[in-house]
């Protein structure tokens, strides 16, 4: 008895060991200071706006949108082009049928439901306001399992929509064990859809592509931001680039994590239009684009394994098995979670915003997050702010937070002792020769810029991925995804 009381001291006391270093090991990042040599001082301009917004997905094209009519100077920033995050590799439901969300959230499933009404209300209005074509189509979407024992998901799920209102239907299929749908939702092409907004711009909206934004620092009342177009200066800064690149007040990576997915695409012959996504461990998520079936799988978390290229072959080895047919395409995308499973919506400090963690259901949300950004920022009330706070603290965050970064010291300790015979140790630092075109040698650090954690080889792609955050480089060093902003330190 006293032994098995003091294991269970000793684990507790291990946990808060643990949980305490990667806190601090985060606190140390944030005070790492970036090279910001690569920025030509030369192109350096000083325009100053009301509203700075930081990334054009969903989320940054919606607030500009809901700012459209005021009189303030906004700018719209992209690293890339418009819409070319996670949001052009999305599958683009807008539904509020989300796997078993409701019976997860509990005594928030009531109000979250309304809020993802309300998105779709939005969403729709604006498509019909600014008479935007970017294929909406009602079609019902389906909540199915294919295991036994996921019966009661199902069952429950359906209870709670209909407790709210919502009007289902019984599907029956011999592929699966149990499922109901509902009618009122839709698809539509998400990148026609951010242009139609874009095109709706009044002149007080600027939007910068290829701006990439390294640095936010507070002036004066003012922020301003670092980029590697120049410095410009903004009294309300909204952070909307998917993973935030810098580390906010309120310690973003212990509260999230990244979950990535793999979608396989051919021509695919149907007779009825759906969406669907089941409730079991394994994913399966169903749509339709014109002739093509786009089919999801394989999703998981991002710390939870170290082999990317794995998971591609897996998840068109399983496309195969079901369809019958080899996928003509394969990409990966990735979202973030929240701890809690609500997304993060609205003020982080003075006049700093957020809108992020869409649990891979950004269409209703990032529209919605624009929508609260942009009544926060002009001083009206909004009915879901308080329910996306990102300030809230509440005992699930906190617990499975704590877990989080278990699991973030684990594939920190796993990537950094995922040895290769090609690398080499300088200065106690992991690198690995690289060669170009032109024949001259490198040595390239395997550390991601965004924060520390060892890069693993994609074997897919051929590019180094960070297994914390979902950073990815391409042999060269050379950024390509972030949450990174600089390229990997290069060594003649
Ligand atoms: C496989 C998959 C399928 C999905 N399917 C659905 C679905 O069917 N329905 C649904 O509702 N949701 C779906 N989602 C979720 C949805 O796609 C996302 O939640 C949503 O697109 C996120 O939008 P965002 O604006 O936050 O991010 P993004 O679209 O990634 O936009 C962020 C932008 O910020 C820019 N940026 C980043 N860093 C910087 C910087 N430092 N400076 C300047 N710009 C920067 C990026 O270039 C990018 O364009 C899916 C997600 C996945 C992974």
């Amino acid at each position: 008895m006293i032994i098995f009381r003091k294991d269970i001291l000793n684990n507790i006391f291990f946990c808060m060991v643990f949980y305490f270093l990667g806190s601090l090991l985060v606190v140390i990042f944030m005070f790492w200071k970036e090279d910001f040599s690569f920025i030509n001082q030369s192109q350096y301009t000083k325009d100053v706006f009301d509203v700075i917004i930081i990334g054009a997905g969903i989320t940054g094209v919606s607030t500009a949108y809901h700012l459209k009519d005021s009189n303030l100077k906004i700018a719209l920033f992209d690293r890339d082009k418009i819409g070319s995050g996670v949001t052009s590799r999305s599958s683009a439901k807008i539904t509020y049928l989300q796997g078993d969300i409701y019976q997860r959230l509990k005594d928030k499933a009531k109000k979250y439901y309304l809020s993802q009404k309300d998105a779709i209300k939005l969403i729709l209005q604006a498509i019909k306001k600014e008479k935007i074509t970017c294929d909406l189509e009602t079609v019902p979407s389906v909540l199915f399992c294919v295991d036994e024992k996921n019966r009661y998901k199902i069952q429950l799920e359906k209870e709670i929509l209909e407790s709210f209102g919502a009007s289902t239907f019984a599907i029956r299929d011999s592929r699966v064990k149990d499922g109901f749908g509902i009618k009122d939702s839709y698809v539509f092409h998400p990148l026609k859809f951010l242009s139609g907004l874009c095109r709706s711009f009044s002149s007080n909206i600027s939007i910068y592509q290829n701006t990439v934004v390294v640095d936010i620092i507070k002036v004066n009342g003012y922020y301003l931001l670092q980029s590697n177009q120049g410095i410009y200066y903004a009294k309300d800064v909204v952070v909307s680039c998917h993973y935030p690149f810098f580390l906010l007040p309120n310690m973003f990576p212990l509260k999230t994590y990244v979950k990535r997915e793999y979608v396989n695409a051919c021509k695919f012959p149907h007779s009825s239009n759906f969406t669907a996504i089941n409730v079991d461990s394994d994913l399966h998520s169903i749509r339709f684009y014109h002739d093509y079936l786009l089919y999801g799988s394989g999703s998981h978390r991002l710390t939870n394994e170290i082999d990317f290229g794995k998971h591609y072959e897996d998840s068109r080895k399983q496309f195969k098995k079901f369809f019958g047919k080899t996928p003509e395409f394969t990409w990966d995308n990735q979202d973030i979670v929240s701890n809690d499973l609500l997304p993060f919506i609205g003020k982080i400090d003075h006049h700093l915003y957020l809108g992020s963690a869409y649990r891979g259901w950004g269409m209703t949300n990032g529209f919605l997050a624009g929508k609260i950004i942009s009544d926060s920022i002009l001083g009206k009330a909004n009915p879901y702010y308080s329910l996306f706070d990102p300030n809230r603290n509440n005992f699930v965050l906190f617990t499975n937070s704590f877990l989080g970064t278990f699991h973030y010291m684990k594939v920190y300790i796993d990537s950094f002792c995922h040895r290769n015979p090609s690398y080499l140790t300088i200065n106690g630092l992991r690198y690995i020769l690289y060669e170009d075109k032109e024949h001259k040698k490198y040595k390239i650090c395997l550390l991601c810029p965004h924060l520390k954690c060892h890069l693993v080889y994609n074997y897919y792609d051929k590019t180094w991925d960070c297994p914390c955050h979902g950073s990815r480089f391409l042999l060269d060093g050379t950024v390509i995804k972030g949450p990174a902003v600089f390229p990997l330190k290069k060594v003649v």
